[in-house]
């Protein structure tokens, strides 16, 4: 194994570290720190970032050209990388709404 100057084998690059070596990680935060501010009525994190309602085409899909073994950056093409992306995203995202399509959020009341 050689090591390589911008990630040690055994330290985990932080989100911040990745989205320095690709502005996407940054633009793609930025998108769900504008959806924690004011999210949808009936938002569901589930459906926003595996993109059930959208056959795949979640946050998930953009994140895996990004970080990890499809990233355009080479320096990001690696299982932390993607760990590390896709939790930090994930985790980032606002809980799901009432009535949102997985159920986590509980059933929308009757209005
Ligand atoms: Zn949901």
């Amino acid at each position: 194994m050689s090591t390589t100057a911008t990630l040690a084998p055994a330290a985990r690059p932080s989100f911040d570290r990745l989205a320095a070596l690709e502005p996407g990680l940054g633009r793609l935060m930025d998108e769900v720190r504008a959806l924690r501010r004011d999210p949808p009525p009936a938002f569901c994190a589930m459906d926003t970032f595996f993109g059930y309602s959208t056959r795949g085409d979640g946050l998930k899909r953009r994140l895996s050209r990004l970080a990890g073994w499809q990233a355009a950056n080479p320096e990001l093409i690696s299982s932390d990388a993607y760990d590390v992306a896709y939790h930090a995203v994930l985790n980032a995202l606002p809980a799901c709404a009432a009535g949102c399509m997985c159920g986590a959020g509980g059933r929308a009341e009757a209005s």
